[in-house]
């Protein structure tokens, strides 16, 4: 049983990988004793992305609509994850303009043209040590902050979810903490909130996105409160440890904002 608390991210089958019905994801966050979901499907800008042109607003707005009507009891509401694409920034900056969400969480998927998955595998073959080469995936990140497009920026440090040996955020502090310390530092001038996602406690991590030394930093530079989420595909992952996640957060002086 988890913690009265909003999970941040979600996805529902109007993400291009995810199955679970609004219905599903709303009855389990019920059943799990949540206060609300925020559901944030993908959405993909660049055409050579897996989810490109899956999403549909009306039917995900209309679904929306259902829910909120019938779980009155739980806080829903209505959000996107946008995977930033330094591309198609003008078609993201349009898209969101013209369309209405309570929150939306800036994502980066990819380095360069590829993604992230891709990437970390092609380049560990040819025995990266990854020291350096992230560098472009970070400064992404920060440039996704300065964007100003989103409310808040989603799992900094994600790619270690795909190193073949486990690292933690440790390891990106040693060889990254300059561009980290920018985007913890761009997020907290322009109010956009850090995503503290559960997800790699799912694949065997023991820290969130963004890992437990990012987080310190983040304190260190003033930072007092995040958002949290389990980036549920699927309706059991919700609330992937909350309580832990949010006593660890206490100890370090970081509350949750509970709700957009
Ligand atoms: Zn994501
Ligand atoms: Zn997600």
């Amino acid at each position: 049983m988890s913690m009265p608390f909003v999970d941040h991210h979600t996805h529902t089958l109007f993400s291009w990988d995810s199955e679970t019905t609004v219905d599903e994801l709303a009855l389990s966050a019920r059943k799990n004793g949540l206060f609300g979901v925020v559901i944030t499907d993908h959405i993909e800008f660049h055409p050579s992305d897996r989810g490109f042109s899956h999403y549909n607003y009306e039917k995900a707005l209309e679904a929306y609509e259902m829910a909120r009507q019938t779980y009155p009891d739980l806080k829903i509401k209505f959000g996107a994850e946008i995977s930033h694409h330094p591309k198609h920034l003008s078609e993201i900056r349009d898209f969101l303009k013209k369309r209405r969400f309570h929150f939306t969480i800036g994502s980066n998927h990819n380095i360069g043209w590829e993604e992230v998955p891709d990437y970390v595998s092609r380049l560990e073959n040819e025995g990266d040590d990854f020291k350096e080469t992230l560098t472009p995936y970070f400064e992404e990140c920060l440039k996704l902050v300065e964007s100003n497009l989103y409310d808040a920026i989603g799992h900094i440090d994600f790619p270690k979810r795909y190193f073949k040996k486990r690292v933690s955020s440790d390891f990106f502090i040693s060889h990254y903490e300059r561009i980290i310390r920018s985007i913890l530092t761009a997020s907290l001038d322009m109010g956009i909130f850090v995503e503290v996602n559960t997800a790699p406690y799912r694949v065997q991590i023991n820290e969130p996105y963004p890992g437990w030394e990012i987080l310190r930093l983040y304190r260190k530079l003033g930072g007092r409160e995040v958002i949290l989420s389990s980036d549920a595909h699927r309706p059991e992952d919700l609330g992937t440890a909350f309580d832990a996640v949010i006593k660890e957060l206490s100890r370090m002086g970081i509350s949750v904002r509970n709700g957009v």
